[in-house]
């Protein structure tokens, strides 16, 4: 048995992610309908997570640009009903098994999710489903998937119980886990074409790093649990060191803070852009902040650094910026040759000095970005 689970987890790990997907430094997720004028909203974002599994629609956001991802979870099901395409009542196999032998609650059930349950990422049978549904998706013609919920039930008992028997027999759902992510990596791409994968474990973590091409820092700074912004520059400081330029996606909620919805929005896309990570809103700032999706600054040219109390990270094509949390500073950067710096937030051209260098003054707490342009 431990023969075939090795090989079975050992599903090649795909190194580079799809070149669009490399490239993109915003995205978005739509979970409402994605009606004819939701899609044409989405045009000049790379991509947009939450598309349903319908050929129609996907051709649709292809045919303006835009790449698109499905919404998955296989950590939980309703106790009953059909939910992606199949009803955990019938399949008895498939739940989850605390130690005194009942079906585990999902951690949402309390919440969102009334009679949700965890499913076993460990059974031989539910896994043969999440792949039979990846390959369902792919057909469908998505360009990738995002896994929410990647916080799997370390402990299920359902082998003792004669629920199911366990693929990986004596590790914990963890390393069951894992070994899913890898081969759903693989199927995502078993055409050749390879496709995008995103896991949602609220927070990354080191046991998904490679089984996946990006994990989300979900209610990143902003979050519509808190009235203020719920990260400071401390735990903001933290994240970048942790996890700066590896590929982590920051999803802000905007519009919850008594600060105006366009600071916040820079303010959160500004420090996810300087710690290397690609930024999302949800769709949150599209009407205040709206030209963040559609800003290319390419690949960063330098590291973050803080100079004249101003955080900043220079990219080929511009600057981004934020002053500390308690104290305003002065942004000094040279100009590009031939090029217009323009900010960003306000749309003001800036000019630089005899020496070549371009002063912008940041508020505390507020953020900036300057693009360097032909126009
Ligand atoms: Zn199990």
């Amino acid at each position: 048995m431990t023969g075939i689970l090795t090989a079975l987890c050992a599903a090649a790990v795909l190194a580079q992610p799809p070149a669009w997907f490399a490239e993109a430094e915003v995205c978005s997720g739509w979970y409402r309908q994605w009606t004819d004028e939701a899609i044409a909203d989405m045009r000049g974002l790379p991509f947009v997570i939450g598309v349903p599994p319908d050929a129609l629609v996907i051709a649709k956001a292809h045919e303006q640009g835009t790449r698109v991802l499905a919404y998955v979870t296989f950590y939980q099901m309703p106790a009953v009903g059909e939910y992606q395409r199949a009803n955990l009542a019938e399949h008895r196999d498939w739940n989850v098994i605390g130690a005194d032998g009942s079906e585990t609650d999902s951690v949402f059930a309390s919440t969102e999710n009334p009679g949700w349950k965890a499913v076993c990422p460990n059974s031989p049978a539910f896994r043969d489903f999440a792949l039979e549904h990846v390959r369902y998706l792919v057909s469908q013609g998505v360009d990738g998937l995002f896994i929410d919920n990647a916080h799997p039930s370390a402990l299920c008992e359902g082998p003792k119980y004669g629920r199911h028997e366990h693929l990986y027999a004596g590790e914990d759902n963890i390393r069951a886990y894992r070994c899913l992510l890898e081969e759903i990596q693989a199927e995502l791409s078993a055409d050749g074409k390879r496709r995008a994968l995103i896991v949602n474990p609220g927070e990354p973590r080191p046991e998904w790093a490679g089984a996946c091409d990006s994990q989300m820092l979900e209610s990143y700074i902003c979050t519509w649990a808190s009235k203020t912004r719920w990260h400071d520059e401390g735990r903001i400081l933290a994240f970048q060191k942790s996890w700066g330029d590896s590929p982590v996606l920051a999803l802000s909620y905007i519009g919850h803070t008594a600060n105006p919805p366009r600071e916040d929005a820079f303010w959160c896309y500004a420090w996810a852009r300087m710690s290397g990570f690609l930024w999302a809103d949800w769709f949150t700032a599209k009407d205040t902040a709206r030209e963040l999706y559609t800003l290319r600054l390419g690949r960063p040219v330098s590291e973050m650094s803080l100079k004249d109390g101003v955080y900043s990270r220079r990219f080929e094509k511009g600057v981004v910026a934020a002053a500390g949390e308690s104290e305003g500073g002065t942004l000094k950067v040279a100009a590009a040759e031939g090029k217009r710096a323009v900010d960003v937030f306000s749309g003001r051209g800036l000019e630089p000095d005899a020496g070549g260098v371009v002063t912008l003054a940041i508020e505390k707490g507020r953020a900036r970005v300057v693009v360097f342009t032909d126009e």
